[in-house]
Parts: structure tokens; C-alpha cells; sequence
């Protein structure tokens, strides 16, 4: 495990592939609460 440092008071969003929830946190979030899909964050430019 590396050590990011993260700003707690910034939240990120990420989309659920797989039901298309949107959660935002400070910290990755691993996987999907619905559904245990794989997230895509958001603020990512991503083609
Ligand atoms: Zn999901």
C-alpha cells in the first residue's frame, strides 16, 4: 500500500459500471455499495 495523500475535505465521484450509481467520497471507495461493481471515477478524463 502507498501513501497518497489524500485532502479530506475533497470529494470525488464515482460512477458504478455496472448500475450507473454515482457515490462521492474522500477516499476510493474499492467497489460499487449497490451493487459490488467496479467504479469509475468520475473526474477522470477518460476516453
Ligand atoms: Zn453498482
Amino acid at each position: 500500500m502507498r501513501d497518497i495523500e489524500y485532502d479530506p475535505t475533497t470529494e470525488t465521484a464515482y460512477e458504478c459500471l455496472n448500475c450507473g450509481t454515482v457515490i462521492s467520497v474522500s477516499t476510493s471507495p474499492g467497489r460499487c455499495p449497490d451493487c459490488d461493481g467496479s467504479l469509475r471515477n468520475r473526474e477522470m478524463p477518460f476516453e
